[in-house]
């Protein structure tokens, strides 16, 4: 049994003096490229990670549920009416709730249940521990109450959850990513028609490795700085006649900016709509085996957060810029920005040279100390035993 899965194992027997029905993992996810194209009806290219969280969990007979999680000492109980009424259980617990709360609302009788959480994927580094923890919770209460609900439909339950119980808005990638992700795949998504495919991203055969790095930056205004981005794509959508930014063909992008009249608006624009156009043909050359000639479109891509969508910050920079020095094919910021993490696509056996330039970088300019894991495209949630 793997570590964390031994660990909510123990969590479970300690908290509840009996032993769990079985154990369910999800896993953490990385966004390869597309950022800030999933509002835009745009395409994004996650994959699932090796880092899973872990629910040990059992039926309990009166109805209600109990969590614990190794992030806390208290446990958490609630019934059905706590559960019905969004926000009603707060904390990290909403988390839980939030699925109990969208299956009942989806009209499936869910089991009560005692469950024990542990998890290897950092919480809060823009690793969507989020997306974990539900998908794992969601695969255990479905699996317990012997319901049958298809995967395709898991990413929207979950996704509410989130949404419509935590209150945090977020899209659809991050569910789908860690419920339909594919070991040794990135699953390209569609956020205006939701359609998936499975693109080949095999590091391991091409000798390759992503190393991620946790800039340990201090999220700076963050909720704010998205927030305004997402209105000014909104109005430039408008402004422009179409329904999503997503609409403005690659092809067209100078035509369109021509009609706009600030420059600010017209840099944001130009950002979704070629980071779309990266996706593409980052899907282009994976599905042709080209993983190594994926780098300068990453790099593109963080030049364009950076310059065009202005949401990067000095220690994201230096470790794109580290990476690169170093010898990486390609560097970006993932996730959101305003802090998170930074991928690089490096040889597999340089992953530790370019973690170490990095450091050195960060040391130089004062920062704290950044995080770095090695990782590859791993599979999506799933029943341990
Ligand atoms: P991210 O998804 O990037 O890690 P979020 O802010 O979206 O960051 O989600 C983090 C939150 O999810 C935590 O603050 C906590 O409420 C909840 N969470 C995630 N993993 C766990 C866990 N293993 N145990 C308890 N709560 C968790
Ligand atoms: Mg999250």
């Amino acid at each position: 049994m793997s570590d964390v899965a031994a660990r909510a194992t123990a969590g479970f027997r300690q908290r509840y003096g009996a032993e769990p029905a079985g154990r369910w993992a999800a896993p953490g996810r990385v966004n390869l490229i597309g950022e800030h194209t999933d509002y835009n009806d745009g395409f994004v290219l996650p994959f699932a990670l090796p880092l899973r969280t872990v629910v040990a969990a059992a039926v309990r007979d009166d109805g209600r549920w109990s969590v614990w999680s190794e992030l806390d000492d208290e446990p958490v109980e609630f019934g059905p009416a706590e559960a019905d009424e969004p926000g009603r259980v707060d904390g990290w617990a909403a988390y839980v709730a939030g699925v109990v709360w969208a299956l009942r609302a989806a009209g499936h009788a869910v089991p009560g249940a005692r469950l024990a959480i542990a998890s290897d994927v950092p919480v809060g580094s823009g690793l969507s521990s989020s997306a974990a923890i539900e998908a794992a919770v969601l695969a255990a209460l479905l699996d317990l109450g012997g319901l049958d609900l298809p995967a395709g439909r898991w990413p929207r339950l979950a996704q509410r959850a989130e949404n419509d119980y935590v209150g945090a808005p977020t899209g659809i990638m991050d569910q789908s990513a860690v419920i339909r992700g594919r070991s040794g795949h990135a699953l390209f998504l569609d956020c205006r028609t939701e359609a998936i495919e499975q693109i080949p991203f095999d590091l391991d055969a091409a000798g390759l490795a992503v190393l991620v790095i946790d800039s340990r930056a201090p999220h700076r205004h963050a909720d704010g700085e998205y927030a305004a981005r997402r209105k000014s794509c909104e109005r430039a959508a408008k402004a422009l006649g179409v329904a999503a930014l997503r609409d403005v063909a690659a092809a067209d992008l100078d035509a369109a900016l021509a009609r706009l009249d600030d420059s600010e608006t017209r840099r944001r624009v130009r950002h979704v709509v070629t980071e779309d156009q990266r996706v593409l043909d980052t899907v282009e050359l994976l599905r042709a085996g080209r993983v190594r000639d994926i780098g300068p479109l990453l790099t593109a891509s963080h030049a364009s957060m950076r310059d065009d969508f202005e949401i990067t910050v000095p220690e994201i920079d230096t470790a794109v810029e580290a990476a690169l020095a170093a010898g990486a094919y390609g560097a970006r910021m993932t996730g959101g920005g305003f802090g998170g993490c930074v991928l690089a696509l490096v040889d597999a056996d340089a992953a530790d040279a370019v973690a170490a330039a990095v450091a050195a970088a960060y040391a130089d300019r004062g920062f704290t100390a950044p995080g770095t894991l090695t990782v590859r495209p791993a599979g999506g949630v799933a029943r341990l035993d």
